[in-house]
């Protein structure tokens, strides 16, 4: 058997010494031609292997560069180096792939995280993404083990949908007819009957409309899969592609929705405390020294571990669109007319920059913002008394701005139609949406968390392409 090693993680956390152990990893830095730094990915910490002089070739020694991938046998003894149990001192040393030091792009210093960018292939191996990538596995491992416990179904909605009613963004179009010699109809339109569907499709960019369906049989469901917007807004926290988190909930009212997304965020940051401990360290450092180099006023109040802290032990803050209004109308960043959009008047949507400033000027936490405008908001969201405004909620991160967006579902049938009417959605596309209010309807709602805006929260990363693999963002699909 090939693969009988040891992962260094284990081995680093065991206090075994004297025995013979078998690693496999990367070379980060190899000093002295005698001190291996060798990591496989389980955790940050290198495993220091000891080759001592004399004892291998010169051509293999050669061999031993930055990125050269090694299978070491040796016996692990107790280290004198700080910060490490033990070492190995290795018996046998094998180069399963070489690395050219010339061209290896990564060298044992501090590149930018633009740079990586360039080469995403590689920046896996780098001690940040390496971090960032361990949080967010953690993260969708806990976002499952969270809504299991809850008994939620997890639902595969289709990523290939026809309708495009949501217009929760610009969609991507799907289709397999030519560019040249499109076929058309009489009056040139496109004729999508010859196309492989037959009609007009694209990549979905939310599956809460099917995932409303399963709720209606389920109670609770959740979906976990990536969504796409054609949004050509180059931003930190946009992607063309990202994945969404959107559970649904049959037998729920606002209240309720808002404390379960509550409960779930708190939850997974939990998670990710608790297993990643070390890799949250790392990035809290990182993050501290990353802010060294800000004016003092831009530079966070908390640490980045104090603030998931913060987060896991107090309430977010509950007000209405309304009372943000008010607060922000009031503020003295919008009499001095430090905001890009100034805040007049109720019914404006509110930017990124308002949305900051309550969090981080005004109530220092997460905050849940509800019943907002119905016009800024979508034709399913339950419509409210007062005829004005909508059951939505939206919850707003420190650093990152909105990171759910939710609402209770309008399951009145009447209702429901007649704000189709209004926004000029085809009733008919909409039959099977429209069937559930017809067959048994209930009370019901739901949210969408981005994960990628999770993940850049819980890791304190500022960039949006830096917590997904391969980003997908205007002019930009490499890998
Ligand atoms: P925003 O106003 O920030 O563009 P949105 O109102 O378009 O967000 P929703 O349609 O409510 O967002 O989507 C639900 C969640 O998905 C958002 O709260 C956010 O966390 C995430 N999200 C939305 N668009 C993107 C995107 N382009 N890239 C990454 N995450 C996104
Ligand atoms: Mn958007």
């Amino acid at each position: 058997m090939f693969n009988k090693r040891i992962k260094i993680k284990d081995l680093l956390a065991s206090d075994q010494t004297g025995q013979e152990v078998t690693v496999m990893g990367w070379v980060r830095t190899f000093r002295n031609n005698q001190f291996i730094a060798l990591n496989d990915g389980s955790t940050n910490n290198n495993i220091q292997v000891v080759a001592e002089l004399g004892k291998f070739d010169e051509s293999l020694l050669k061999r031993i560069t930055t990125g050269a991938s090694l299978k070491i046998t040796g016996e692990s003894v107790p280290s004198l180096g700080k910060g490490q149990k033990l070492e190995i001192k290795a018996q046998r040393i094998e180069v399963l792939g070489d690395s050219d030091a010339e061209k290896f792009p990564l060298q044992p210093k501090k590149h930018s995280l633009e740079f990586l960018r360039e080469i995403a292939h590689l920046r896996f191996r780098t001690n940040t993404f390496g971090a960032v990538f361990r949080v967010r596995h953690s993260l969708a491992f806990a976002i499952h083990k969270f809504f299991n416990e809850k008994g939620f179904v997890y639902l595969h909605t289709p990523i290939v949908t026809a309708s495009d009613a949501e217009g929760a963004g610009e969609m991507f179009k799907v289709t397999t007819l030519p560019f040249d010699n499109t076929p058309r109809n009489e009056d040139g339109s496109v004729n999508f009957k010859e196309d492989f569907f037959g009609r007009a499709t694209n990549l979905t960019v939310s599956g809460q409309l099917e995932g409303e369906l399963a709720a209606m049989a389920f109670s609770e469901i959740y979906t976990f899969g990536p969504t796409f917007r054609a949004e050509n807004s180059n931003t930190a926290r946009h992607l063309a592609e990202f994945w969404m988190i959107e559970p649904e909930m049959a037998f729920y009212d606002l209240e309720d929705n808002m404390n379960l997304a509550e409960e779930f965020i708190k939850y997974i940051i939990r998670y990710a405390m608790e297993h990643n401990r070390e890799d949250l360290e790392f990035l809290a450092q990182r993050l501290a020294e990353e802010e060294k180099a800000l004016p003092q006023d831009k530079r966070s109040e908390m640490g980045l571990i104090e603030k998931l802290e913060f987060v896991v032990n107090n309430n977010f803050e509950r007000v209405t669109y309304t009372e943000a209004i008010d607060i922000l109308r009031e503020s003295n960043h919008n009499k001095k007319k430090k905001f890009q959009y100034l805040v007049d008047k109720w019914g404006v949507d509110l930017q990124s920059e308002h949305e900051r400033y309550l969090v981080e000027k005004h109530f220092k936490k997460p905050v849940i913002l509800t019943n907002y405008p119905k016009e800024i908001k979508a034709f399913y969201m339950r419509q409210n008394d007062d005829g004005k405004t909508v059951a939505a909620m939206d919850i707003l991160a420190p650093g990152i701005g909105e990171i759910v967006g939710g609402s209770q579902r309008e399951e009145r049938l009447d209702r429901l139609e007649a704000r189709m009417d209004e926004m000029h959605i085809p009733k008919e596309e909409m039959w099977w949406y429209l069937d559930t209010r017809r067959f048994g309807a209930v009370p019901h709602a739901g949210f969408g968390l981005g994960f990628e805006r999770m993940v850049l929260f819980v890791t304190g990363m500022t960039n949006i392409r830096d917590v997904i693999a391969f980003p997908r963002t205007p002019k930009n699909a490499e890998f």
